[in-house]
């Protein structure tokens, strides 16, 4: 047939499916408030672990330049001073520690060595330490009347003790009390560190066991921290199969409860024989 011109014969329609190169566009832009987010939270942490790990720095470099001056001059060097330096450094190798650790959680390689154990015994053990050392504050302890065995690592379950009063005590004014209690509740023991320091706000005490998290009111000078401590606990403790969690009030005070399987009970009678 002829074909006629300026006739319309026949329409070709011509779809493009448009919709993977919206989803890649989308994609992309999602890659990149990712990777911005991420150089932020990177540059946040640089700058608060730096200015942690400085702070120290700077007493312990007074106090050895102290030392020194002391032995050149024949004058006598002083155990307060020495012990100044070593509480600096102390404080630095615990931020170190809580780096690592946070690092070793991150990749999911926080190995536990467990064994069974009593935890009274090892509650009363850190309990016994910091009552010794705390001697600004009103530290009481309150545990159960039989022995309550645990499968736990020894050297984690301390660490977590031993933040919890940190924290009690970092948080609270002088001459605040915190207690300690441990109980039996059915299958489980729950150790409870108690407080009546600052408090968290309401809104933000789910977020307290993320990484770098410090609530608003957590004082900046002084006491600083980088938010790990908890980050931490949690992970230790939901690897012993517990669990970890806050009751807290603005102004008036927290408590902060651990809980672990039991293994077995034993009478106090029993446990002592
Ligand atoms: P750090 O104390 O080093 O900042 P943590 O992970 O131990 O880190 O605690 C995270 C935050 O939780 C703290 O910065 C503080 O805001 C809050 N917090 C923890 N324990 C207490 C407490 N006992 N009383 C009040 N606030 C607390």
């Amino acid at each position: 047939p002829q074909r006629q011109r300026g006739v319309v014969t026949g329409r070709v329609w011509s779809f493009r499916d448009v919709s993977a190169r919206v989803h890649a566009e989308r994609e992309r832009e999602r890659l990149l408030r990712d990777a911005h987010e991420a150089i932020q939270v990177r540059d946040d942490f640089l700058s608060i672990a730096s200015h942690e790990l400085k702070t120290p720095l700077t007493p312990l470099r007074l106090h050895l330049q102290v030392l020194k001056h002391a032995l050149e001059s024949g004058q006598p060097v002083t155990p307060e001073r020495v012990d100044k330096a070593l509480g600096q450094v102390r404080r630095l190798s615990a931020l170190v520690n809580d780096l690592l650790d946070a690092s070793c959680v991150g990749a999911g390689r926080m190995e536990l060595q467990r064994t069974p154990m009593s935890l009274p015994e090892l509650v009363r053990e850190v309990f016994s330490d910091f009552r010794a050392t705390s001697t600004q504050h009103l530290l009481t302890y309150e545990g159960p009347d039989e022995d309550l065995l645990v499968s736990g690592d020894r050297g984690r379950l301390v660490q977590v003790l031993a933040n919890l009063l940190e924290n009690a005590i970092k948080y609270s004014p002088l001459g605040g009390a915190v207690r300690v209690t441990l109980i039996r509740s059915e299958g489980d023991a729950v150790v409870s560190v108690v407080d009546s320091g600052i408090g968290i706000p309401k809104e933000e005490q789910a977020h307290l066991f993320e990484r770098f998290f410090r609530a608003r009111n957590a004082p900046v000078s002084g006491f600083g921290g980088l938010g790990l401590g908890l980050y931490i606990c949690r992970d230790i403790i939901e690897r012993h199969g517990g669990h970890i969690w806050v009751e807290s009030e603005l102004g008036r005070g927290s408590a902060f409860h651990v809980s672990l399987p039991v293994l077995a009970t034993r009478s106090v009678h029993e446990a002592h024989v």
